[in-house]
């Protein structure tokens, strides 16, 4: 986030600027408004400021689901490739956990298709091992 006092990038959710050592949790929002009457207005400082009401935006940008992509990856090689279990079960667990992730607010929802897909293709690869599995013991018993 950007400090409201000192206009210095600093880490989201502390309580006091390092810098100038505002109050960050009681500061001002930056409104959207502000924006363009600064944008709008001659002056030439406004070039600075104006620029900046983009930035308080982004905190409400949750990070992306930084699980999405092994889940995915995890899912395809366990499926396709012969990751089979080893990859199957990290794609499952990547998956659901990015689900839950994506649900519960912590990152965004941008990629939660790819948690579903590797959680299913994992799922699949997991599931034929088993079946494989099955059919392996019952051939060593009965053959
Ligand atoms: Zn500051």
């Amino acid at each position: 986030m950007i400090c409201p006092y000192c206009r210095s990038e600093v880490v989201d959710g502390i309580n006091f600027c390092p810098k100038c050592g505002g109050d960050l949790k009681n500061a001002p929002v930056v409104a959207q408004p502000v924006e363009q009457q600064v944008q709008q207005a001659p002056q030439q400082y406004t070039q600075q400021q104006y620029q900046q009401p983009q930035q308080p935006n982004m905190q409400n940008v949750l990070p992306n689901n930084s699980l999405a992509v092994p889940s995915l990856v995890c899912g395809i090689l366990s499926l396709f490739c012969c990751g089979s279990v080893i990859l199957g079960v990290p794609a499952i667990i990547c998956g659901v956990m990015g689900v839950q992730n994506a649900k519960s607010g912590k990152v965004n929802n941008q990629n939660i298709g790819m948690c579903y897909a590797g959680a299913i293709m994992g799922g699949i690869a997991t599931g034929l091992f088993v079946i494989n599995l099955i059919i392996a013991l019952f051939q060593s018993f009965f053959y």
